[in-house]
């Protein structure tokens, strides 16, 4: 039976430590499941396993269009296990991100452009892929959430931080 896992919010320790390797994926097959489950019932494009209280190296990018994402490029909802960035492109793109433990706020967060990484699939393949935009958006950001950091951390400026009332106003109307 799977289920909605609860969204660890702003200010809980999960959120601020370094997540574990994963030994044994074939176990964390059911927790996986619910992980897609919550990442999709939430209007996410991503989901970090420290999110729903388990400091385990494993997230999920669930990217397509929904009201929180409305531009967000459609792709099957892939688990990423024990993840390693092995290259970065030069160039760095701002955009405006959000994060299900950070309800009501966008941050403008410089990203890498491109990444090439390694992980394992939830089948126990190591894989290797090139991320691009959008996508290594989300894949930085999650990353990001099995070491501890929220995008509040990478910010430049204050002044990159919006309501998500001023961010439909300001940004999506465009
Ligand atoms: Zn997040």
């Amino acid at each position: 039976m799977n289920r909605i896992l609860q969204i660890a919010q702003l200010g809980n320790p999960i959120l601020y430590q370094r997540a574990k390797e994963i030994n044994d994926i074939e176990i964390e097959s059911d927790f996986i499941s619910d992980m897609k489950i919550t990442v999709a019932d939430a209007n996410g494009v991503g989901l970090a396993a420290p999110q729903v209280y388990e400091p385990k190296r494993i997230f999920i990018i669930a990217s397509k269009p929904n009201i929180r994402y409305p531009n967000a490029p459609e792709m099957k909802p892939t688990a990423i296990i024990n993840p390693e960035i092995i290259w970065t492109s030069e160039e760095i793109v701002n955009d405006w991100e959000g994060c299900l433990s950070i309800p009501g706020l966008r941050g403008f967060v410089p990203r890498f452009k491109s990444i090439k990484a390694e992980y394992y699939d939830e089948n126990g393949e190591r894989q290797q892929s090139i991320f691009d935009d959008f996508i290594a958006r989300i894949f930085q950001h999650e990353y990001d959430h099995l070491n501890g950091i929220l995008f509040l951390d990478r910010i430049e400026n204050t002044k990159d931080l919006l309501s998500e009332k001023e961010f439909q106003k300001q940004i999506l109307t465009k």
